[in-house]
């Protein structure tokens, strides 16, 4: 069994989808384990989002490669083509947005719950997300526009990446004692 770390981001909250996003994972066999609202602080989502120049580049390089696919020039919108500066343009804005209002921690339990769940989230940008996917059916948004507004892109949830970024994210948000063990009535259906 794998634990997951997910956060309905501000735009979540404020646009009334908190049930509906918790109703997609909970018909999918996944168990609520930890659940919470949170005010968070701009130094909380510093420490969330890791600050290392990797993580920065793969985050601008993910930037330049979609303003490629729409032939767009990155200069223009971000005043720089490099990846670790577009990186750190993002976090900024990422810590801006996150701090802006309350957001649902959840810790998500299941088989492969951490793919499982980002199966369930859907691309990144929701201009690439497919339908049936939380940010494919409730999110229009594309780098483009949001970089245009200097804001991040407006996805409405952040799922972890892999194994040892759940593991930190779920230390950071949660305490050992506000996740709970519980057994699903339909446990033994989903899991076998
Ligand atoms: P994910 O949230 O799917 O794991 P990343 O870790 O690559 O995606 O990015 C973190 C968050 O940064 C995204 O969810 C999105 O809100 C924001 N973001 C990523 N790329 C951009 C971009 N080019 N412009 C604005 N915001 C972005």
């Amino acid at each position: 069994m794998e634990r997951t770390f997910c956060m309905i981001k501000p735009d979540g909250v404020q646009r009334g989808l908190v049930g509906e996003i918790i109703s997609r994972f909970e018909r999918a066999g996944l168990k609520l384990v930890g659940l919470k609202m949170v005010h968070p602080t701009r130094e909380m989502v510093k420490s969330h989002y890791p600050s290392t120049d990797s993580w920065l580049t793969i985050v601008g390089e993910k930037t330049l490669n979609s303003y490629a696919e729409l032939g767009l020039d990155p200069k223009t919108h971000l005043g720089t083509t490099s990846a670790l500066e577009i990186g750190k343009i993002v976090k900024g804005w990422l810590m801006d947005f996150i701090s802006s209002g309350p957001v649902i921690c959840m810790v998500w339990e299941g088989n492969h719950a951490i793919q499982n769940v980002r199966r369930l989230v859907g691309n990144t940008l929701p201009i690439s997300a497919n339908p049936g996917t939380i940010r494919g059916d409730f999110a229009c948004d594309s780098p483009d526009l949001a970089n245009e507004k200097c804001r991040p892109i407006r996805n409405l949830i952040h799922a972890s990446g892999d194994s040892e970024e759940a593991r930190y994210e779920i230390t950071l948000w949660f305490k050992e004692e506000e996740l709970y063990i519980y057994q699903r009535a339909d446990e033994s259906i989903i899991l076998g």
